[in-house]
């Protein structure tokens, strides 16, 4: 197969995530949090949005990763394989994610 569409896809998801990624300034409320280390339970009811903005940056890194392997693959030339079956991962299925290691069958025999 000829990954080239999807190398080009993968890169540019890549740089959306570092610039986004480049943006995000600390939050303050991690500081108070610090600060405050007696009352951790009542700082962290009131911490949701940092919390979702933690959650943020741990997907995209997962993602960069995957992504980067996707580009390793692309150069070893194993790349649109299934990790788990060995089975050719459907194009409409790496159009959606292209940094995705598993075909659909095996993604939902994982359950996730
Ligand atoms: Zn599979």
């Amino acid at each position: 197969m000829d990954p080239s569409p999807y190398k080009d896809a993968l890169l540019r998801k890549r740089g959306e995530i570092l610039t986004a990624g480049g943006g995000v300034k600390p939050v303050p409320a991690t500081i108070e949090v610090n600060s405050r280390q007696g009352d951790l339970a009542d700082q962290a009811s009131g911490n949701n949005e940092v919390h979702i903005q933690l959650k943020l940056k741990q997907t995209d890194a997962k993602i960069l990763q995957a992504i980067e392997e996707a580009l390793y693959r692309m150069e070893k030339g194993t790349y649109g394989v299934c990790k788990d079956c060995g089975e050719e991962i459907a194009p409409a299925r790496l159009n959606a994610i292209p940094w995705t290691r598993s075909c659909i069958t095996c993604k939902e025999k994982q359950g996730s």
